[in-house]
């Protein structure tokens, strides 16, 4: 048995070179992270969102995981609810002009999808591959 941090527990000997590999416990919590859902260690992302086609760690394939619009959807629906029910509240409370509601909520939008994109296509292909196995 290999331990290498608190999140590796075993080891996988299903590689074509037969090498032993280091296996992450927490496989959706570390391709959340953007790491590799097999062992943790790897890069998941190629730039932003693209995927690399396999881990530079363990050499886990990677182009056969399909996640399609799935966080896409996910975070539309999820950046939606706060910016809606936020700019609802603060029509109904303080009813600011429409400009103003334009110039705060446009951007928070966009941000808040952006900045959910990677964690969330992270969290779709760690959630794929645990239970792929
Ligand atoms: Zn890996």
């Amino acid at each position: 048995m290999i331990q290498d941090g608190p999140e590796t527990s075993e080891t996988a000997r299903d590689e074509p070179s037969s090498r032993a590999v280091v296996v992450c416990d927490h496989p959706v919590r570390a391709a959340v992270r953007g790491r590799c859902p097999r062992c943790g260690q790897g890069r998941l992302f190629d730039g932003f969102l693209k995927v690399r086609p396999a881990c530079e760690a363990c050499g886990l394939d990677f182009s056969t995981i399909q996640t399609g619009d799935g966080p896409a959807t996910f975070i539309m629906q999820i950046a939606g609810f706060i910016v809606v029910f936020s700019a609802l509240f603060v029509e109904i409370k303080f009813h600011p002009p429409m400009w103003l509601h334009l110039i705060v909520w446009l951007p928070m939008v966009a941000g808040l999808s952006l900045a959910l994109m990677r964690p969330g296509r992270g969290l779709m292909i760690g959630l794929q591959y645990r239970n792929q196995r």
